[in-house]
Parts: C-alpha cells; structure tokens; sequence
C-alpha cells in the first residue's frame, strides 16, 4: 500500500515547467532545477539526423538535431515522409525523463531549398538588390510555412554576412557590401519568427505560432570580411572596424528577437571565433544583451588550431568558455559529452557556464511553444511549392534585377524588348537549366547542374511564354557561325551567362572572369546580332572586355526557381527597378573594393541600376 501511495504521489506531482500558465522564467528555473548535470550537456548537443535515433535522443536528452548542408539530402521525401521522421526523433525525446523536446534545424536559405517542390526564391545578394524589406519579409513568412509543412521549426538564415570582397565563395550569401543594407534585410527575421511584441524585453528570443520558425543569424561575426575573400580565413581589422561594419547586422536582428546566432568558422585578427570568448560573451550576451541561444558552426570547435596541435579536448573547452552553447557536432556526441562532463566533474568548466547554455536553449524552446506542441502536424504540407508562394518569388526576381547598360540606337533603346519581333534567338548555357538559376544550397549543398529540379521555370520557358505567339523563339545553347548565319535575320538575341553553382570554399574565386563558354557565346552571338546578356552569378564578375559588343545588360543574380520573373522585365511587363547591391568591379586587381574606399573607381557603383 506504501508502494502504491509512493506512485500516486510521484503520479500527482505538480510540475511547474509543464505548466503553460507561468511565466518563461519560472518555468525554465523549475525544469533546470530537476536536471542532471548529463541531461544539461545533451541539450548543448545538436546531431546531424543521419546519426541520430529515437533511443539516442531519449538517452542523452540530446537538444537538437539537423539536416545539414554538409550531410546526406533527402530531397524527393515528402512533406509527410519529413513530418514522420522528425516526429519520430521527438518521440525519442519526449520519452526521455523529463520529456524535453528537441528542436529541428535546416538550411532554408532561399526558401527551403533542401526539398523537391518547395519554392526557391532568389538568393540574398538578389534580395539586396531589391532594397525591398517588406518583400524579404514575406519572404521570410513563406519560408517559414514551407520550413512547417515538413514539420521543421528552425531554420540557419539569415546570413547577414557583409560580403567586402566577392572573392569569397559565400557572397551570394550576403545581402550587400553596406551594412545598411544588411540591417534593412534583416526584416526578413520577424518574417521567419513572427513581429515581436512592442513590450518585449531587449535581446529576447521570439517566434510567435506554429507557421513560424526559429532563426539564426551567421556568422558571427567578420565572416564577410576575410582577407582576399578566402573562405573560413583571418579578417583582419580594427575593433572600430568590426563594430560598424559587421556587427550592426547582428544588433539589429536582436531588436527583431532573432532566436540563434552561429558562430563564424573565421577568425578576427588571429583568434578563430569559436574560441572568442570577448566577443561571444562579453559583447554578444552580456553587451548586445542577446539572450536567444549560441550555436557553432557545423564542426566549428574542430577547427579551432590554435594554439597549434590543439586536440578535441582543447577545443571542447575553448569553445564553450568562449560562451557557444548549442554544439553542432554533427556525427558523435559521447566525445564531446564525455569530455565537457570531465570538465565540470572538475571544476575546469563552472556549473554557471552549462546553466548559461541550457537556459538559452531552454528559453527558446519553451518561447517557441515547443513544450505545448511538440509533434508536428499536417497542416502546413500545402504550403509547399503553393501558387502565392511562386507568386512571391516571381516578384522577388522583376526586382533583383539590375539593369546595366540599355543602349540607344535610331530604334530606341533595346531594353524594354520588343514581343512581337519577328524571330529572336535566345542562347547561352543558362537559359535553360533551372539548377545554374538556384545556385549552391539547392537540394543539395552544392547546387544542380542541370534541370533535374523538379518544378519551377527557366529564364528559356519564361521568354517563350513570354513573347507574341507569332514570335519564333529559337534557343541554341552554343550557337556555331552555320546556325547563326542560316537562321538569319534575328530581330535580337537573347543570351544567358554566368556562374555555374557552388558553396562556401568551392565558390572562391581569385579571378572571377566569366568561364567558358561563356565569353565565346557572347563573342559569337553579340558579334552577328544585336544582344541583350543577362548575367546568372551570385555576385559580379569581370565583364568589361565584352561590354562594347553588348546592347543591353542585365545582372540576374542567381533567381532560384521562378525564371518566368527575368522574362517579366525583359519584356516590359514591370520596369527594371533594382540596384547594385555591390560594387561592379572592372577586374581583380582592384579587390577589395567597396563604396566610399578612397582608390573607387568601379565600372558600375554601388546603387547603380538603370530603370525603364
Ligand atoms: C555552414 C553553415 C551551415 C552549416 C549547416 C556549415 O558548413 O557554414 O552556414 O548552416 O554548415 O549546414
């Protein structure tokens, strides 16, 4: 019988953290209160899903798993097939002995790339050009209901990375070499999270509802400012420097209730930031007063080699006094468990420190509503791919685009062009490849090479459909002199350019010239007929030998799926209204170049942009 009261009053006991009626705060402190020292450091451990299991997330009360860029995609899973799989994860958790949910990251980057039919919207450089904070808010809502229908509810965006020199291979990334851009961008936070509320806190993570997600904003911080744009590398500035051009972005996106910060894989004047306890602690938390929860970069801490031949150990312990408190493994977690455990076993790592960290996660967790809603739902899944949201960014794409050059002959100026010409020919090797539009961090980490995206238009469909239904549109990738010359005359040419896709290290480039055949393209088909070239790369490229051959240009950026918005403005149904996000240089040499350097001397400034 004592046995059995014992249970009923185990049973009957009031837990004040499952109790949705107290205030955060209170229910953070009683939920950290019952907690052992492992269940505290599981929640500090984010695992990539393929390593992750049901059991795994009970025993070690792990806090989070993602689908990493780095990691195996499942593109072709349905928005159920995620929902079940993630749940499947949540179960695990919620059967652990306090039950805390774990929380689901991704890379919806430019909408939900990861996935076969979500809408792929144009990526952060294209949405500078734009200006637009309004628009990259709905953006940010759309993403975020594309992110639900596969029941994720945290997403690693925005980068508000501000890119100095288009060198680096994550530029694309970045909405602008201005930081005042960069702030206006982050607008697209309450998109993703929900308006905070006017009475809100300072620095308090918000996401407000179920059809919202966390967000993350990286890469803290200078990540845009390495030298020579070398990717993961030292940027190299003075304190004053770092202050008013990176760090803006960062506390702007706290107003806003950003839920995360990612720490950078870079280093600020020698110091890799994962190991940055200054500017992680001291200025982020304690001065910013940022009190969401900070994550490091996917093996960010094994990266960090100094002092030389540091060992995991070493980094384990720089990291999280450096002040991260969420550790994206990704693939083991007993080393780092183990390790960390030692550590505050022995009074090498303070219990104040762990607490730090779990009461971050804890506090975004319970904000989001998780403990009320653990399980995801099918609510959402006909948000994925939906009409209003190709609408969106189809809007998005008329304007990104920024008009170059529109050169006048006795007929007027090329640009808007005409529809009902009588013959046109559209060529280069993206026009038609839906893949080269969506860039790196679409289905998988590095990009498409091709069409095998599986919705969506490319710049090619968008023409036709575009066009009088009497006009002859002919495309020829790499049109030879026998095709040009039997075909003749063409009213005009269209041809379609640039960059092939890539991301982070793989997009560095020391020479940004224009590959081939690119060049030989516009050579050709520039020389016999009067042309239009639109430009598909994630930043500018070297384009000044070509430009007396060419009647109009045009930089598209790279637009994602909706290729149908570039035909939009070529054709005049909206006008050209974006302006350079960036600086045009005229070649490397002048690299780094941004506006209001004293040696300026660009081909196009930035904030250039013709309109029609
Ligand atoms: C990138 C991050 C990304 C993470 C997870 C890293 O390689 O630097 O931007 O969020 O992978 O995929």
């Amino acid at each position: 019988l004592l046995f059995l009261l014992a249970a009923l009053t185990v049973e009957a006991e009031y837990m004040k953290y499952k109790d949705r009626k107290q205030p955060t705060n209170t229910r953070i402190k009683d939920l950290m209160s019952r907690m052992t020292l492992s269940e505290k450091i599981g929640q500090m451990v984010q695992l990539d899903r393929t390593v992750a299991t049901a059991e795994i997330m009970r025993d070690y009360s792990i806090g989070s798993i993602l689908s990493g860029g780095g990691s195996v995609p499942r593109p072709q899973a349905t928005p159920v097939e995620w929902i079940n799989m993630v749940n499947d994860f949540q179960k695990g958790s919620l059967s652990s002995r306090l039950g805390i949910p774990m929380i689901y990251g991704i890379d919806a980057v430019h909408g939900h790339n990861n996935v076969y039919k979500a809408t792929v919207f144009p990526h952060n450089v294209g949405l500078g050009a734009t200006r637009d904070p309004d628009l990259v808010k709905r953006i940010g809502a759309a993403t975020a209901l594309e992110v639900r229908a596969t029941g994720i509810d945290y997403v690693f965006a925005p980068c508000i990375a501000v890119c100095r020199d288009p060198r680096w291979g994550r530029c694309f990334e970045s909405y602008s070499e201005d930081p005042r851009v960069v702030i206006q961008m982050t607008e697209i936070i309450p998109g993703l999270q929900g308006d905070i509320p006017a009475d809100s806190p300072k620095g308090v993570p918000y996401v407000g509802g179920r059809n919202k997600v966390a967000a993350c904003a990286k890469h803290f911080v200078g990540d845009g400012g390495t030298t020579n744009g070398i990717n993961e590398n030292n940027t190299v500035i003075d304190r004053h420097g770092l202050l008013s051009i990176h760090m803006p972005g960062y506390y702007h996106s706290i107003i806003k209730g950003v839920s995360t910060i990612m720490v950078s894989y870079s280093s600020w004047n020698g110091l890799k930031m994962h190991a940055n306890r200054d500017l992680v602690t001291s200025f982020l938390k304690d001065t910013l007063k940022f009190r969401g929860f900070v994550i490091s970069d996917w093996q960010g801490i094994d990266r960090i080699t100094s002092p030389p031949h540091a060992n995991y150990s070493y980094s384990v312990l720089a990291g999280v006094n450096a002040g991260i408190d969420m550790f994206m493994l990704p693939f083991n977690h007993t080393d780092f468990i183990d390790i960390l455990t030692g550590y505050v076993n022995n009074n090498i790592v303070p219990m104040s420190r762990i607490d730090d960290a779990v009461r971050r996660i804890l506090r975004v967790k319970f904000t989001m509503g998780l403990f009320e809603n653990p399980l995801a739902d099918q609510n959402f899944v006909d948000q994925l791919g939906s009409q209003a949201h190709r609408d969106l960014a189809r809007e998005a794409v008329r304007k990104s685009l920024v008009l170059l050059k529109n050169r006048e002959d006795e007929q007027g100026a090329i640009l808007p062009l005409s529809k009902n010409a009588s013959r046109i020919l559209v060529a280069g090797t993206h026009a038609n490849n839906l893949g080269y539009q969506c860039g790196g961090w679409t289905i998988t980490w590095q990009g498409l090479d091709g069409n095998n995206h599986s919705t969506g238009t490319t710049i090619l469909s968008g023409i036709t459909s575009a066009v009088d239904k009497n006009t002859q549109v002919l495309f020829s990738e790499n049109p030879d002199s026998v095709f040009l010359e039997s075909n003749k005359p063409f009213d005009y040419a269209i041809v379609v350019v640039g960059e092939t896709p890539y991301a982070e290290t793989f997009g560095d480039s020391m020479n940004l010239t224009l590959s081939e055949p690119g060049p030989n393209i516009i050579r050709k088909v520039c020389g016999a007929v009067k042309c239009v070239v639109v430009i598909v790369s994630g930043r500018p490229i070297v384009i000044e030998p070509y430009l007396d051959e060419i009647y109009g240009l045009v930089a598209a950026w790279l637009p994602g799926t909706e290729g149908q918005g570039v035909a939009d403005v070529l054709f005049g149904d909206y006008g050209f209204n974006g302006t350079l996000p960036r600086t045009w240089f005229r070649n490397v040499d002048q690299l780094p170049m941004n506006f209001g350097d004293s040696n300026y001397d660009p081909l196009f400034s930035f904030g250039y942009g013709l309109t029609t």
